[in-house]
């Protein structure tokens, strides 16, 4: 069991959704048939794919039956993430057998990690790509048009889509993810990502921004600035002087914290992409994801602190709280730092709500190992968090170095304690509360009621309250806060 409490950016309740778009430009007859797994990126990257295909004249359907191409953007994190996408292509067969000439794809950190492999593995899948070869998705189709099966599976250093205006898919037109960076550089010892989405890499800061304004003037209200470390975020602006692409670093400057951003910055660091979006209105929510604890400055806790609209709340993975455990993560912090961390957030932003992941039974993890991790959580409070037990992944520098020597029960029972232990604290902070009011960006109607709306608090939890005719969904209300569940806050809007 890895347990997590959904929120928007690892949203257990999507795992498999299908993406629908409204048709663009001419139809070329072929519909296409999209399902993405594992983390918003992924999502945010069905996204552009649906983009190339949709300028090729391919129109989506929700029913993979009737599709001509189908593509699942698989994720590699843990071993049962893969389970479930090979599971999940055994319900294709059916269909292709029905109808031989329909491609079957498939997107994301899978098919970079097994590539050609693949398609020896699953007769039935004919092309493979790779999260940095969509562009040329539309000739790989062709290509298998003409009997072939195809893979390209080529990482990119500079990659970015940032001229693909994605469209947005299974939208609320209310909040929607930005991608800022790709790629991770950090090779925590655990983890397939930097083999599966290749070498870290920012996105042209004013693309961000413009795509940022587009989502406003469309009426969104709250954007997700999407990376693996965003903290490690840095562009910078091509030298007027040099070829695009080669601008290089010292060159710029980095704006300090609260300098007037009226000239265009040559090198945007993280804290000054978050005020550039959050400069776009008052009224556009700003939140972001992933937080690396390394690299979280005390200028980005600032700017959190200075914007209004950039919301109270960074989602920090702890992974474990013990700093032996933490060396051979390769995590490149320890205990005290992280607390130092911790202790400088409740500092300059003393209202911001935090989340964590965590890992329990990582190679050699000790009994006083893991329950360093419980006293961590014990130091933090944290609001959520998510929790899974070790998984090995092949290729990973854990998986070369350390033996995976933690029984399965004894992952299992860390798996429980720590669950147990967020369960009281996720319980601890939403009844701190009660009493309080809280300004929501109405997302829609609950999913229980049409009677009630819900959307979410300026720290991320979700908040239902009764319909007032008042107010539409894409508004902000007040809240008064007059009861809890662990995940939920209850109560009515006041004026
Ligand atoms: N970049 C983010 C970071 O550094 O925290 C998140 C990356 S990953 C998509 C999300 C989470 O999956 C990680 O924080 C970690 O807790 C978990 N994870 C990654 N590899 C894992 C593994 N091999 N076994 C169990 N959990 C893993
Ligand atoms: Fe994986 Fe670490 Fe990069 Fe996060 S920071 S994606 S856990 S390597």
């Amino acid at each position: 069991m890895d347990l997590l409490i959904p929120d928007k950016v690892h949203d257990e309740s999507r795992q498999g959704e299908a993406l629908i778009l409204e048709p663009v430009g001419k139809h070329n007859g072929r519909k296409l048939y999209i399902e993405s797994y594992g983390c918003a990126m992924n999502f945010s990257d069905s996204e552009i794919v649906a983009s190339i295909l949709a300028e090729k004249g391919f129109e989506t359907t929700s029913d993979f039956n009737n599709a001509d191409v189908i593509f699942i953007n698989t994720c590699s994190i843990r071993e049962n993430a893969e389970v479930r996408v090979r599971n999940r292509l055994k319900e294709f067969a059916g269909a292709k057998f029905r109808n031989p000439g329909m491609v079957v794809g498939v997107l994301g950190c899978m098919a970079e990690r097994l590539k050609a492999k693949f398609l020896e593995e699953e007769k039935l899948v004919d092309v493979v790509v790779g999260p940095d070869a969509y562009r040329d998705l539309p000739n790989l189709i062709e290509q298998v048009d003409s009997g072939q099966r195809a893979v390209n599976v080529l990482l990119s250093r500079e990659e970015t889509y940032a001229d693909i205006s994605p469209v947005r898919l299974n939208s609320n037109g209310i909040n929607a993810f930005v991608s800022i960076m790709r790629g991770c550089d950090n090779m925590c010892s655990f983890c397939v990502v930097p083999f599966t989405r290749g070498r870290e890499r920012s996105r042209d800061a004013y693309s961000v921004v413009a795509e940022c304004k587009d989502l406003f003037d469309k009426g969104y209200r709250e954007v997700t600035l999407l990376g693996q470390n965003v903290d490690s975020y840095k562009w910078t602006k091509p030298h007027p002087a040099l070829s695009k692409g080669e601008g290089s670093e010292e060159d710029g400057k980095v704006l300090s914290f609260g300098e007037d951003l009226g000239e265009a910055p040559e090198v945007v660091n993280f804290a000054n992409l978050l005020e550039m979006v959050a400069l776009v209105s008052p009224e556009l929510r700003v939140r972001f994801s992933t937080s690396h604890p390394k690299d979280i400055t005390d200028e980005v806790l600032h700017t959190i602190a200075k914007y209004e609209n950039i919301c109270n709340y960074i989602h920090l993975p702890v992974q474990s709280g013990n700093s032996r455990i933490l060396d051979i993560m390769n995590r490149t912090y320890d205990r005290e730092w992280y607390m130092n961390r911790i202790d400088a957030i409740r500092r300059i932003i003393p209202e911001c709500a935090i989340s964590t992941d965590v890992i329990t039974g990582f190679c050699t993890e000790t009994e006083d190992e893991h329950n360093d991790t419980v006293t961590m959580m014990d130091y933090v409070k944290y609001d959520f968090a998510y929790m899974f037990k070790y998984s090995e992944r092949p290729g990973t520098l854990a998986a070369k170095r350390y033996a995976d020597d933690i029984p399965e029960e004894i992952k299992q029972r860390r798996l429980a304690q720590i669950v147990a232990k967020q369960q009281e604290y996720s319980f601890y902070r939403m009844q701190a509360r009660i009493g309080k009011v809280e300004k929501v960006l109405i997302e829609g109607y609950s999913k229980k009621s049409d009677k009630d709306y819900c959307g979410r608090s300026d720290q991320n939890a979700m908040v239902i309250f009764p319909v007032s005719e008042n107010y539409k969904p894409g508004q902000y209300v007040n809240v008064l806060v007059e009861r809890t569940t662990s995940a939920t806050l209850i109560g009515t809007i006041v004026d």
